[in-house]
């Protein structure tokens, strides 16, 4: 076994064990550098990365190691760069691997659809079926009929692939038609930098020729002013020349904290629909489609298994399957359904996660090498200031904790000090990318484990 093939046998292993998400973060562009006298020297691209996987789970990483050579006794993690590893003898082993299946799909760069979303693809059930109806009637008379058109649910239920149908939809039916998708996020850094380099009117007239505007997770746009302002100015323009406008969020526009009131009320002006959670035939029914699309077939108790155990979350129900698939490709047999049911434990072990203001504090410590007291402390040093507004800011965004109550929560500091934090992030993050980063992998730590 060479290196390579070494490193690619312990992922496989890893990547059955933990989640997702975990293994996206910790696992990514990592490889073996070195090996040498028992000695192994593992190259991490930055040094969060060579800290988690020291403290969490150089143990494993050796264990694994050591069965497949037992020469192997040590591990060490470096901050390197390699040849950039994108595995070749494991098609399918990366975690987003469900965007890996459809890599010949690409996302074009006027509409930025991915033609992946259709339509065709689409299980509709009793959950999704307001929506999608919305859906196919906006794409058949984009701008005449529910203006916006706004869809939200909750996590991997559906809504970027509806947002997308529709889009393409329209690109083959109306072929003159300016269709543009676009994140909240990305909408958001357009206009700062339109604004940081002055291009605001370039970054203007390219939005308001526009006939139909996808915007997706419009949730991120709160708190973001600014960008509101502009949204709603984009929004009336387009809304007058009765251009169509495609939302979508993680919850109602009544629940989008810090939303201009002009906004939400443009938002609730036009249809609302919600995606809710799968029933067990549309699981099922999901399961098989997404497996023929696969071109694999599994038989109907593994589905059924699966469709018992994730109940609410269609991209986890994906992600099983691909698990499946990773596992045939890598013993060349298909999993029966013991071997399946020790595959997915982690999955029905844990308890219902409940994430508690203890929970945010602890990861954002763990996660800046300090003690949880220390966030606590009265220090104006730059080390514990960042993170204790970091951790004040979740608490705020994640849980929606009172600005009082967080107060409290930080030894009693004043209501004011939490609002200055939450406000100070926001700012932060509008021009911060490696802010933004910390605070995703935060709030994946703090989600998944
Ligand atoms: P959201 O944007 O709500 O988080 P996505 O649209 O990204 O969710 O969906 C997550 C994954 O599940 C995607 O791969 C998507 O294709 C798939 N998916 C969601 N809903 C359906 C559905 N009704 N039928 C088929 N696939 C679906
Ligand atoms: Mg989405």
């Amino acid at each position: 076994m060479n290196n390579e093939e070494l490193w690619q046998s312990v992922l496989a292993q890893i990547q059955l064990n933990i989640s997702q998400a975990n293994f996206a973060t910790w696992f990514k562009n990592t490889e073996i550098g070195l090996k040498k006298e028992g000695k192994i020297a593992v190259l991490v691209p930055n040094s969060f990365v060579k800290e988690w996987l020291e403290n969490k789970y150089n143990k494993n990483i050796l264990k694994i190691l050591h069965s497949l050579d037992e020469e192997i006794k040590e591990v060490e993690y470096m901050v390197g760069k390699g040849k950039s590893i994108i595995p070749k003898t494991i098609p399918v082993i990366f975690p987003e691997t469900d965007q890996l299946e459809f890599q010949e799909f690409k996302v074009d760069k006027e509409t930025n659809l991915n033609p992946r979303y259709t339509f065709d693809s689409f299980v509709v059930g009793p959950f999704n079926e307001l929506p999608h109806a919305a859906a196919i009637a906006v794409s058949k008379k984009p701008g005449v009929v529910y203006n916006p058109l706004f869809i939200y649910g909750g996590v991997g239920l559906g809504k970027t692939h509806l947002l997308q149908a529709i889009g393409n939809e329209i690109v083959k039916t109306f072929k003159k038609k300016k269709i543009r998708y676009v994140s909240s996020e990305k909408f958001t850094s357009e206009v700062v930098s339109s604004i940081r380099n002055q291009k605001t009117e370039i970054f203007k007239s390219k939005y308001r020729t526009i006939d139909v505007l996808i915007i997706d997770d419009v949730q991120f746009l709160a708190g973001r002013e600014k960008t509101q302002e502009e949204f709603f100015n984009l929004f009336n323009v387009l809304y007058e020349k009765n251009k169509q406008i495609v939302i979508s969020s993680d919850r109602p526009p009544k629940s989008i904290q810090s939303l201009a009131e002009r906004l939400r009320s443009r938002f609730e002006g036009g249809m609302i629909a919600d995606i809710g959670v799968p029933d067990f035939e549309t699981r099922m029914a999901i399961l098989k489609t997404k497996a023929q699309e696969k071109k694999v077939e599994f038989p109907e108790e593994i589905y059924q298994y699966i469709a018992t155990i994730i109940k609410k979350n269609i991209r986890e129900l994906e992600g099983a399957l691909n698990r499946l698939i990773v596992y045939q490709k890598l013993n060349n047999q298909k999993p029966d359904l013991e071997i399946i049911k020790t595959l997915f434990k982690n999955l029905l072990s844990g308890p219902i996660k409940i994430i508690t203001p203890k929970k945010i504090i602890q990861v954002v410590a763990d996660f800046y090498d300090l003690k949880e007291k220390d966030l606590f402390l009265s220090s104006r040093k730059k080390e514990i200031v960042r993170p204790r507004q970091i951790a004040m800011y979740l608490l705020r965004e994640e849980l929606k904790n009172s600005f009082p109550f967080i107060g409290r929560k930080f030894n009693g500091k004043d209501h004011t000090t939490a609002i200055y934090s939450y406000k100070k992030i926001i700012k932060e993050l509008e021009k911060d990318k490696k802010l933004e980063e910390e605070i995703n992998l935060i709030k994946e730590q703090v989600f998944t484990n």
